[in-house]
């Protein structure tokens, strides 16, 4: 044995030190240990001497990297603002709020305060959903997907549904639309070609079989050229006269329109109803910004079918759901007041210049702590599908130095933050990082490379 190896302290005595003793008041003894004795036997392995101070210094900080949580918050600085992989929209201070206010106790879930006896969780959103939308009924469900699921295993189970070849489309995550739509029991019948489909197409389809008529909003691409397709509003009156319903999945779901803002095409759930779908399914966390959930608007003879159907049971959303899809639509009473308050909406909609001027102050916070920086004129967008080829003129922070190595670096931080590379410069893209965050960024990037 070598000097060396002779020199390191047992575990136990590492254990019972005086030095690890707040360590052990804060996390699982059986974790201290295992750190220890990693810690030791890696140092023995490399025949290094220990200095002890280092050695303690080294444990306490991989006990508290080990004791992490696995979901923790990051910084958004890809300039993608909905980003699936993180998390999609951050919540309005009022849902986060409400979700406070139910968490931590019981609430009316699903207690009838009035009549003092059982009541249902899928009263809470619906008057607010019939005032936004003009829908006569909505139910709540966990995400779009079930949303979708749901409304053909009600409206359709063990008949056939239209739907364009133009439509089937695969949203990402392995999720394709053909193969949700089989899941919930219904036979598709494909009409139409990938790039044109005719009313005609779907008249010839209807047979009494017939469930339903789909139409699934092309969400994460366009198609251009030599195009055809069938609206809803089209495809209403031979709905009406085969007495089918129109399932209508929009995916994002936006509750008002942000034409003024550049941004058209994305159809609103009020306009969706109105051109005659029967119901119409979007996510809560996309355009909407509010929690993960799925929600269908729509007649109240259909919604009722959803509720009967077992799959709303699986499908179910929980209290924390509800309270933040309540306060994040109760904000929607108040357009002007969604626009600033519902952070989706209000990154989106953000001035070039207002995230310039953000970007000049973390610019130079990082140049006074040696960290080369410099703004420069990037291109964002909106993410999950929503608005997929418009491209949100936006500002970042470029970072000299190896883009990789700063990648890796910011990534490995306590709050780790996500950039993007470009041109093979890093890039710190401040559209999809909320104001308020501003402060706490400036310091974590300082932390993590100064
Ligand atoms: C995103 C999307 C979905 C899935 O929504 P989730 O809420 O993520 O389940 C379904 N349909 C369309 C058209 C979408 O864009």
């Amino acid at each position: 044995m070598t000097d060396a190896r002779r020199q390191l302290p047992a575990v136990g005595s590492l254990v019972e030190s005086v030095e690890l003793r707040p360590l052990l008041e804060r996390y699982p003894r059986t974790l201290v240990t295992d750190v220890i004795r990693a810690t030791l036997a890696e140092l023995r392995e490399k025949g290094e001497p220990a200095d002890r101070d280092v050695l303690l210094e080294t444990v306490a900080a991989r006990i508290e990297t080990a004791s992490l949580p696995s979901l923790r918050p990051v910084f958004n600085a890809t300039g993608i603002v909905l980003h699936t992989n993180l998390g999609r929209a951050p919540l309005a201070t009022a849902a986060i709020e409400a979700i406070a206010e139910v968490a931590g106790g019981y609430s009316n879930l699903e207690y009838d305060l009035e009549a003092g006896r059982r009541g249902s969780r899928y009263v809470h959103c619906v008057s607010l959903l019939r005032e936004l939308t003009g829908a006569e009924d909505a139910i709540v469900v966990n995400n779009c997907a079930a949303a979708l699921v749901l409304a053909l295993s009600a409206l359709a189970r063990g008949r056939e549904v239209i739907v364009s070849r133009g439509e089937l489309v695969e949203i990402g995550g392995s999720f394709r639309v053909p193969d949700i739509m089989t899941r919930s029991g219904a036979t598709l019948v494909e009409v139409g070609t990938t790039n044109r489909t005719h009313l005609d197409d779907y008249v010839r389809a209807m047979s009494p079989r017939t469930g339903a008529i789909a139409k699934i909003h092309r969400s994460n691409f366009t198609i251009e050229g030599f195009v055809a397709d069938v609206g809803v509003r089209q495809l209403s009156p031979v709905a009406s006269e085969h007495d089918v319903p129109i399932v209508h999945d929009l995916g994002s779901g936006l509750l008002l329109s942000l034409d003024a803002f550049g941004l058209s095409g994305e159809p609103t759930a009020r306009d969706a109803l109105a051109a005659g779908a029967t119901v119409v399914m979007m996510s809560g966390d996309k355009l909407l910004g509010g929690p993960q959930a799925g929600i269908i608007v729509g007649k109240a003879h259909a919604i009722a079918r959803l509720k009967q159907d077992p799959f709303a049971r699986a499908m179910r959303v929980d209290k924390l759901t509800i309270a933040a899809l309540g306060a994040t639509l109760g904000i929607y009473r108040q357009p002007e007041r969604a626009l600033s308050e519902i952070p989706t909406l209000a990154m989106i909609t953000a001035t070039e210049d207002v995230v310039r001027a953000r970007c000049d102050i973390l610019a130079r916070a990082l140049r006074d702590a040696g960290i080369g920086a410099r703004v420069v004129g990037t291109s964002a967008s909106v993410g999950a599908g929503a608005f997929p080829t418009r491209d949100i003129p936006s500002a970042g922070v470029a970072l000299d130095g190896n883009a990789t190595v700063i990648e890796e670096r910011l990534r490995a931080g306590r709050t780790p933050i996500i950039g993007r590379i470009s041109d093979g410069q890093f890039l710190l893209d401040l559209r999809s990082v909320p104001p308020a965050h501003d402060a706490r960024l400036t310091s974590a990037v300082v932390r993590a490379l100064a």
